[in-house]
């Protein structure tokens, strides 16, 4: 028997916390708890696991979405079909960004929202991220594209920021002359 994470929907005052930096190293029920996000979201990005366990699918999570308030974040990016890259940053910071900015096209979602939110969220296309192993080893990522994204939105979380926060109520679409859609 496969258990589901408990994920807090938008509402819970969680979400809308500023966390605090993460005590290194990390337990080992941190430990097993990024182990069994890892899992659910591999789970949620293969068709035949998603629909047997009813996952969302989806390619990062923030501790602050477990009712966790620190800061630690995991992204699963498939890479090629059914090949997944893992990330788990601890204490992430962004220390450079391009000045490009990208949205996805069909906008963004989120494991915590579950409605449709329309509009185009802006992104660096590109960052890079430091931060810290769970054994408490410093670590440097560069991304780029939807990773990139993965890595802002999941960053946002530990800042009590939502993805539709940075939505223009006045300009919730962007032209590919205004900005790179992906
Ligand atoms: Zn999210």
């Amino acid at each position: 028997m496969y258990k589901k994470l408990n994920i807090l929907d938008e509402k819970d005052k969680h979400l809308r916390q500023v966390s605090v930096e993460a005590t290194l190293p990390l337990s080992k029920e941190y430990k097993k708890i990024i182990k069994h996000i890892i899992k659910e979201l591999t789970y949620s990005q293969i068709e035949e696991y998603e629909k047997k366990y009813d996952l969302r699918p989806g390619m990062g999570l923030a501790f602050p979405q477990l009712g966790i308030n620190e800061r630690i974040i995991v992204i699963v990016h498939e890479v090629e079909e059914g090949v997944f890259d893992e990330y788990v940053v601890i204490n992430p910071k962004i220390i450079s960004n391009s000045t490009e900015m990208i949205a996805t096209e069909a906008g963004e979602g989120c494991l915590s929202v579950n409605r449709e939110v329309e509009g185009h969220v802006k992104r660096y296309a590109r960052v890079t991220v430091e931060g810290y192993d769970e054994d408490g080893n410093k670590i440097r990522i560069r991304a780029r594209e939807e990773l990139s994204i993965a890595f802002q939105h999941e960053i946002d979380h530990l800042n009590g920021i939502l993805f539709y926060d940075r939505i223009d109520k006045n300009h919730k679409f962007y032209t590919e002359d205004e900005i790179r859609l992906i």
